[in-house]
Parts: C-alpha cells; structure tokens; sequence
C-alpha cells in the first residue's frame, strides 16, 4: 500500500547563526492509508512545526515529504496549495468557521472551487453534516452551536473534499469533556470508516483513542509504539 506520508531526515531550523532553533532535527516517519496516529510532546518539542511542515503550510529546512506519494518538495506554490486542498483536512484548536454563515455554508466552502455543481455541492455537505451527527443542525449559525458542535462542522468542513489525510491540532484544547467525546467519537467513526488521522495534542485521553502514538522530544521521535489493534473502535 502506498504511505500517506512518508517522511526521511526532516530537518527545520528556524532563523541562522548563534540564535538559530533547530525545530526538527531528522524525522522519520511513516504514516499507512487508515492509521489513526497521535502525536505527542510536551510544549516546544516540535509538534506544531511537524504539523505545519505535514500539512504543506511550510517547507522543510531539508529532508524528503512524500504525500499519498507526491514529492513535496518538488512542487511549486501553485501546485502545493492544490495538493493541500485535495489531500488533506485541517481541524485546527479554534474551529475557525465564519461567522455569520449556516453550518451548512461553512462546510460547502472547500468545494466552491472544486468544478462541482452548485446541487452537487450541497449534497456533499449534507452527507458531511450527517457524518458528524449534526445534520439538524445545519441551518444554525456558529454561535447558535456549542463548542463541540462548532468543532464537528469543522471536522466536516475538512472531510467534504474526501481528503487523503485528516490532519488536527489539538482539536479538544477548547472543549469540555463531554465535546472532547464527541469530538473523539467522530474521529472513531471515521477512522473506523477507513479514513487517516493525524492528531496533535497533549492529552492523554485524546491519544488513548488513537491505535498509535508517536512521541516527539527536542525535534525528533523519541518513541513510536502501537497501542491498540487497527480497526477496534471503543
Ligand atoms: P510545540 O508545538 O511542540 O509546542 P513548536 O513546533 O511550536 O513546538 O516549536 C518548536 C521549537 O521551535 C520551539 O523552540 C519554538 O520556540 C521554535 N519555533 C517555532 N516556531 C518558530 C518560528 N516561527 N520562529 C522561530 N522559532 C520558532
Ligand atoms: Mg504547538
């Protein structure tokens, strides 16, 4: 099967000379189509530059990024910021949506300039609700919706396209317990379903769901173990 992201001797430094930080210091991983990976770190490790660099939202300093086999680094800024629309859904800490536009309008934006058709865009972010649960909820603005709602529409905002990879932030940080295990649930869902997740975060309960978990310390993984059997959903 070919790795959604295959990834050998990242490297980030940040600035040059006496004040240059060397975020990532050779990283090495290999992510399979239908994993479910948390990372892990304490803060400045170099989990947010990992994401960044995952996610195409900036270069490496050096080393090799393939993404569902597309040489990264080998692409120019056009073609990067297409690969990044079609291969990957970001769910970021805040949910990010606009404001004064329904759920529903928030998750067909990704699709605006997708070709599809304007009945074929609806269609697909109805589905999109539905995955989330949250379909009778989409003619709500955000702030007519909880914070673990606001952060399924975002979670179906980043699967609407169909994406190669979910890639998320610390997606609980703002939530309580009870939206964190929505949120959490949605994730089981959708891995269950087939789809890659790649989720950053500090909290233990947010990697217990995950089936594997990667550790980062001062810019490289310190450890990398499988913690539950693929395709097992608590
Ligand atoms: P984490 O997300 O694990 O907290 P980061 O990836 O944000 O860690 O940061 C890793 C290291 O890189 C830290 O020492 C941080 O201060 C530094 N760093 C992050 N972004 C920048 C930047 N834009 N410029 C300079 N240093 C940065
Ligand atoms: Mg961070």
């Amino acid at each position: 099967m070919k790795p959604v992201i295959a990834v050998s001797g990242l490297r980030k430094t940040y600035g040059s000379g006496e004040t240059a930080v060397h975020a990532l210091r050779g990283v090495e991983l290999v992510v399979q189509p239908g994993e479910y990976v948390a990372i892990m770190g304490a803060s400045g490790s170099g989990k947010s530059t990992l994401l960044n660099l995952l996610g195409c939202l900036d270069v490496p300093s050096s080393g090799r990024y393939l993404l569902d086999g597309m040489p990264v680094g080998e692409l120019n800024e056009r073609q990067l910021s297409l690969l990044r629309n079609r291969k990957i859904g970001f769910i970021f800490q805040s949910f990010n949506l606009v404001p004064r536009t329904s759920a529903l309008s928030n998750v067909e934006l990704p699709l605006i300039y997708s070709g599809l058709r304007r009945a074929d865009r609806r269609r697909r972010a109805v589905a999109a609700l539905e995955m989330v649960g949250l379909s009778d909820r989409a003619k709500h603005l955000p702030s007519e919706l909880s914070g673990g709602q606001q952060q399924r529409v975002a979670v179906a905002r980043a699967l609407v396209t169909g994406p190669a990879l979910l890639l998320a932030d610390e997606p609980t940080g703002n939530l309580d317990r009870a939206s964190t295990e929505d949120v959490l649930g949605v994730f089981d869902r959708l891995n269950a379903l087939g789809r890659t997740v790649v989720v950053i975060t500090h909290e233990d309960e947010v990697a217990a769901h995950a089936h594997r978990v990667v550790r980062v310390s001062d810019g490289l993984i310190v450890a990398d173990e499988v913690t539950r059997t693929r395709g097992v959903v608590a």
